[in-house]
C-alpha cells in the first residue's frame, strides 16, 4: 500500500469527476521545503514563522536573518506559492524571553494581539517577509484575528512596512496578497468583515475547535472532549468555505483536519478545494481525492451537516468513506 502511495507523488490531485484540488504543505522551517517538494506539494500553505523565534533564549532573529530564512523557503519551492504566517506566539508556543503570564494563555496576549502590542517586532517581520516576496510568490497570513480594528491595524502596519522599504529602495511585491486565519469562532460568525478586507482565508481548525468547544488543546484532562466532528465546529467550517466562495476568494484549511484522510471527503463535500497539511500526509489525502466523486460526496455531506446527533454523524461519515 505504501508503494502504491509513493507512485502518486507526481499525479495531479483531481477528483473522479475532474475537479482540481490544491494540496499544500505546512512547514516550520525552510529546511522542511525539500520534503514538501518531494511529496509533491503545490506550495506552502502555512509557514509557521514562530519556529524561527522559539528556543533561542533572549535573541530575536533580525530582519536580515528572517529575510534569509523566508527567501530560502521561497527559493526552495521553485515558483510555487508560499504562505508565511506572521508570528503566532503565546499559549502553546511561548517565547523564551517574553513573559507569558496570563492565567489563560490561550485567551491571552498571543499571535496578532502580541504583534500589535509590539509594533517594532511586527514591522521587522513584515519587512523581512516583503523583501522575500521579490523572489517568488509570497502571501502573508495573519493569525488569531477577531476584530475589524485588528484587521485594519494589521493592514496599516503592512502598508507602513512597504513605505519603509520604498524609502530605502528595497524591492518587494507591491501586490502581495494578505489573508486571515479563521480560528476564533467570532471570526467565523462575522465573515463579511473578513471577506471585505482580505484576499484569502485559511481555517485553523486546531484553534477553532479549541475555542468553539472551550477545551485547552494541550490539556490532557479534557482531550477526550476535543473533536472536529461536533456539529458546531462543522457548521463554522462550512460557513467559512461558503462565504469565501460567494466572495470569490480562496479558502484553505491548514489545521490538522486537512491532513486527516478520514475527513478528506467531508471537507470536499463542504466545498473545500485547498488543503494544507504536514508533508507526510499529502499522498494519503491525494489518494482520497482521486477516489472521490464530488457530486455524491457533496450530497452525503449535506446529510451529515443536517444532523445534530453524534451517532448519526459518525454513521453518515462512515458511509461517506465507503462510497
Ligand atoms: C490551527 O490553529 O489550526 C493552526 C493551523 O495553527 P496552529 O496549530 O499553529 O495554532
Ligand atoms: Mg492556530
Amino acid at each position: 500500500a505504501r508503494k502504491k502511495l509513493q507512485k502518486l507523488k507526481k499525479t495531479p490531485a483531481i477528483t473522479k469527476d475532474g475537479t482540481a484540488i490544491t494540496l499544500l504543505a505546512n512547514i516550520e522551517l525552510p529546511e522542511d521545503c525539500a520534503g514538501a517538494m518531494e511529496q509533491g506539494a503545490q506550495g506552502v500553505g502555512l509557514f509557521r514563522s514562530e519556529f524561527l523565534f522559539m528556543g533561542r533564549g533572549h535573541h530575536m532573529p533580525s530582519e536580515d536573518e528572517q529575510f534569509e530564512q523566508y527567501k530560502k523557503a521561497v527559493v526552495a519551492m521553485k515558483g510555487r506559492p508560499v504562505v508565511i504566517r506572521t508570528l503566532d506566539i503565546g499559549a502553546d508556543k511561548p517565547l523564551d524571553h517574553v513573559e507569558h503570564n496570563a492565567l489563560n494563555p490561550a485567551l491571552g496576549l498571543r499571535a496578532i494581539r502580541y504583534c500589535l502590542s509590539e509594533p517594532q517586532i511586527f514591522l521587522t517581520q513584515l519587512r523581512a517577509i516583503l523583501r522575500a516576496s521579490a523572489f517568488g510568490k509570497v502571501r502573508i497570513l495573519i493569525p488569531m484575528l477577531a476584530h475589524a480594528f485588528e484587521i485594519d491595524q494589521s493592514l496599516a502596519m503592512i502598508e507602513q512596512a512597504k513605505a519603509q522599504l520604498r524609502d530605502m529602495r528595497v524591492k518587494f511585491d507591491p501586490a502581495i496578497e494578505i489573508g486571515a486565519m479563521i480560528e476564533i469562532p467570532a471570526a467565523a460568525l462575522a465573515l463579511p468583515m473578513f471577506v471585505k478586507r482580505m484576499d484569502f482565508l485559511s481555517i485553523g481548525t486546531n484553534d477553532l475547535i479549541q475555542y468553539t468547544l472551550a477545551i485547552d488543546r494541550v490539556d490532557y484532562e479534557v482531550a477526550h472532549l476535543y473533536t472536529p466532528l461536533h456539529p458546531a465546529v462543522l457548521q463554522l467550517i462550512a460557513m467559512t468555505i461558503s462565504a469565501g466562495k460567494k466572495a470569490g476568494i480562496d479558502v484553505a484549511v491548514c489545521g490538522e483536519m486537512a491532513g486527516d484522510a478520514k475527513l478528506t471527503r467531508l471537507l470536499l463535500g463542504m466545498g473545500l478545494r485547498e488543503f494544507s497539511m504536514h508533508p507526510s500526509q499529502l499522498l494519503q489525502v491525494k489518494q482520497e481525492i482521486l477516489n472521490s466523486d464530488l457530486e455524491a460526496v457533496t450530497a452525503q455531506t449535506r446529510k451529515i451537516m443536517r444532523s445534530m446527533e453524534p451517532d448519526a454523524i459518525a454513521e453518515a461519515l462512515e458511509a461517506l468513506q465507503a462510497m
